[in-house]
């Protein structure tokens, strides 16, 4: 009898590709990108609907923050609701981001109904505020439910926009979400505020060297993300990537990644389509993505948008996992974000590429073509390094959450070990700096091919170090420990904090320079020399996978956060966070209701992983198990009554009864275990880290002894074989 997994593999190799029609103009022909690119979005910055006199106002209140009057936004509204009606959309919702780290939304419809006409609106106030019920989000129990007030609020720094993937079109207006007491629920609250400090402390760093031009100093951002796509099929037979986004246990195969010939391959012609709709889609949406490709897992891919100004990337990210996991659908895939939804290959990440610009277009890390004599570009590495310095167990936490633990320091990811890469050349500099001596630059390296008729190629400043966490990467640094399922505005906050309160300190150390009537250049390079020796130790160029690198952290006094439950005791540490509160990027109530919130996320999760991974153990491994052990049985018997010899299912019975066995014993433990999971969620957080992790890793080993040698015909469950290569 063919089984249910072989009508699921039948399935997934005959489907048929969906062909996408791309987006075309009148005359039917297709529409050049850049003719649809925003067309679903509404900024009143661009929008040529919205009046001058208009735009003056709105810009006022949006850059110094003076409060949005009533009629403004009423104009703004009524603008906003014809463009948003004319594209078909009938209802509008706040967009915010809760600590749930996903998004969330509340439609209602523009009918109202006006001396018993049925028009449509949306008022000043509707586009203002909302007010959701604050209880029903994560909070840390800061709210109560019978205080359960919340207000989102309209941030006019993000486009508003309209998304047409799912039938029925909401305007979607991106919004900040607080409590009734004002303290932050939300990722993108903080963001925005770790934004101005920045900006503040860069625009006075920048009016100091000299740049007096500069009014706003922007963090930028470009995020690469990746992904998994699995056939639905397979999908919805394993409960593990259902209930939890990973597969709890799957024997690996025997050829996975090890070949290398996945990562840069061409692309499979039904995730080709795939993409195609997924970049319309992103581009209507104006998320600028830019590259895509092969990763280096089988079934792994991804994306990676042109930079965007912080918050902006911070939302459009969002959106964009959000439209993965959406057009990923249409072509009957099922996209997985899980930091590692398979074991034995490598998880997901989303490097996090991080500079600072100004509003008059300069970048502070674009070192140019003599590095060694860019005082303010050296200054800000210099910044950085002392951040990382200060900081880096801070940007550790930022990223740390169950899907991640997986990850960090498995081979294939940065070790939890914050240190910077930041290349040979700018490393020589910083050496001949600390040791006082003269730079000499070398003559722009050309690379010798031995090949006389390829174009010549310029050795970039820097090479690439994949096993660092924040590599310097060309005129930008790339926090490279992200997990792909979190948000970036997270760890972005915290990462504009660290390095705000770096340049302030920078701003004083500079003047009091000044003062003593020292040159702007020999006071940049005073500065920068005195972060050198206080944060050397976390430069790092060598490999951070490796066992020495651990130890030689453990010296240099660096951090090891290992697990999120290290990661967050951060929170109860005496001093480790008052940067944030310092300054008013997060309240010390807002770091409280994090730290709950966190904690609780990790124990939920791996309680549901624990209670499906014993689900799965004795639905669909235990029967198959002994359904085996009875076909050998009787064979046995057979055998033994004809007189034949029956010594290899003998031993074959005798490995899958003692794997049975030591199953059933382990998951009985697993039982107890999680039994003694309480309220007390840092207890309990432990107890899983500790204990019932590892201990659920044993049991999914033995899953996979068992998977390994039962017949094909008899496992129901899609093998990492169907999963990762048929597609
Ligand atoms: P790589 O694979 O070399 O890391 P990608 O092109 O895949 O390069 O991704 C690099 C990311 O860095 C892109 O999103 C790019 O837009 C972004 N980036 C480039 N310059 C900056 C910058 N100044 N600030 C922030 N991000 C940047
Ligand atoms: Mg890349």
């Amino acid at each position: 009898m063919p089984s249910l997994r072989a009508h699921l593999k039948s399935e997934a190799i005959h489907r048929s590709h969906r062909h996408f029609i791309s987006p075309q103009g009148d005359t039917g022909m297709p529409l050049k990108v850049s003719e649809y690119f925003g067309s679903h979005t509404f900024d009143f910055r661009k929008s040529d609907r919205i009046s001058p006199q208009l735009k003056k106002q709105l810009l006022e209140c949006s850059v110094t923050g003076t409060p949005l009057t009533k009629e403004i936004a009423e104009q703004v509204a009524d603008v906003v609701t014809e463009w948003a009606i004319g594209l078909g959309a009938t209802h509008f919702c706040h967009w915010f981001q809760p600590l749930t780290g996903g998004t969330a939304e509340k439609h209602d419809a523009f009918l109202d109904i006006k001396d018993g006409k049925a028009i449509e609106r949306l008022s000043a106030s509707q586009l203002m505020q909302g007010e959701p019920d604050a209880s029903s989000f994560p909070s840390g129990g800061s709210r109560s439910t019978f205080e359960a007030r919340g207000y989102t609020s309209w941030d006019m720094s993000s486009p508003m926009f309209i998304i047409d993937t799912m039938p029925g079109k909401t305007l979607c207006i991106p919004t900040a979400f607080v409590s009734y007491h004002g303290d932050a629920l939300d990722v993108k609250t903080p963001l925005l505020r770790s934004i101005d400090a920045l900006s503040k402390a860069a625009v006075q760093f920048c009016h100091l060297t000299g740049e007096k031009d500069v009014e706003h100093v922007m963090a930028t951002c470009g995020c690469e993300q990746e992904y998994f796509l699995v056939d639905r099929t397979y999908f919805f037979s394993r409960p593990d990537l259902v209930m939890t986004g990973r597969t709890l246990l799957g024997a690996s195969t025997s050829k996975h990644q090890q070949l290398e010939d996945h990562y840069f391959g061409a692309i499979p012609e039904r995730v080709r389509h795939f993409m195609e709709e997924l970049n319309t889609e992103l581009y209507k949406q104006g998320i600028p993505a830019k590259t895509q490709h092969n990763e280096v897992a089988p079934g792994q891919f991804e994306i990676a948008p042109i930079f965007e100004e912080g918050n902006i990337a911070a939302d459009h990210n969002q959106l964009m996992m959000a439209l993965i996991k959406n057009v990923a659908r249409r072509h009957h895939f099922e996209a997985l974000l899980h930091e590692k939804p398979f074991s034995q290959i490598n998880g997901s990440g989303k490097h996090l590429n991080w500079s600072m610009a100004t509003d008059t277009g300069l970048n502070l890390l674009e070192p140019g073509n003599e590095p060694h004599t860019n005082h303010r570009f050296l200054c800000c590495v210099a910044v950085i390094l002392e951040a990382l310095k200060r900081h880096g167990d801070a940007l550790r936490m930022s990223i740390a959450g169950h899907g991640n633990d997986h990850r960090l320091g498995a081979n294939e990811a940065p070790p939890s070990i914050i240190s910077a890469f930041i290349g040979e050349n700018l490393d020589n500099i910083f050496s001949s700096m600390l040791a006082g001596e003269e730079f000499c630059p070398r003559a722009a390296a050309m690379l010798d091919m031995g090949v006389s008729n390829l174009a010549k190629l310029k050795k970039d400043n820097t090479d690439r170090n994949r096993t660092s966490p924040f590599a310097f990467t060309g005129n930008k640094f790339e926090f490279r420990a992200v997990g792909s399922s979190q948000p970036v505005g997270f760890p972005l906050s915290i990462l504009n904090a660290a390095v705000a309160e770096v340049l302030h300190d920078t701003n004083h150390e500079i003047k009091t320079r000044l003062d003593e009537g020292k040159d702007i250049e020999q006071a940049l390079k005073e500065v920068t020399l005195h972060w050198l020796k206080q944060s050397k130790q976390v430069i790092f160029n060598g490999d951070g996978y490796s066992q020495e690198w651990v130890q030689e952290a453990e010296k240099r006094g660096l951090p090891n956060l290992k697990d999120s439950v290290e990661s967050y005791a951060l929170f109860s540490k005496e001093g480790a966070l008052s940067f944030l509160t310092n300054l008013n990027v997060y309240s010390e109530q807002e770091l409280k209701t994090r730290h709950k919130v966190l904690l609780k996320k990790y124990l939920t999760s791996r309680t549901i992983e624990f209670s499906t991974l014993k689900d799965m153990v004795y639905q669909r491994v235990v029967p198959a198990a002994i359904a085996y052990k009875k076909q050998l049985s009787s064979s046995i018997k057979r055998a033994n009554a004809c007189g034949l010899d029956a010594t290899v299912e003998e031993r074959i019975h005798q490995k899958v009864a003692q794997a049975l066995t030591t199953l059933v014993d382990k998951i009985d433990m697993l039982d107890e275990l999680t039994s003694q999971l309480s309220d007390e969620i840092g207890e309990s957080a432990q107890l899983i880290s500790s204990k019932l992790l590892p201990l659920s890793e044993e049991v999914a080993e033995v899953c996979n002894t068992i998977e390994s040698t039962l017949p094909e015909s008899m496992w129901s469950l899609p093998k990492y074989y169907d999963m990762l290569f048929i597609n």
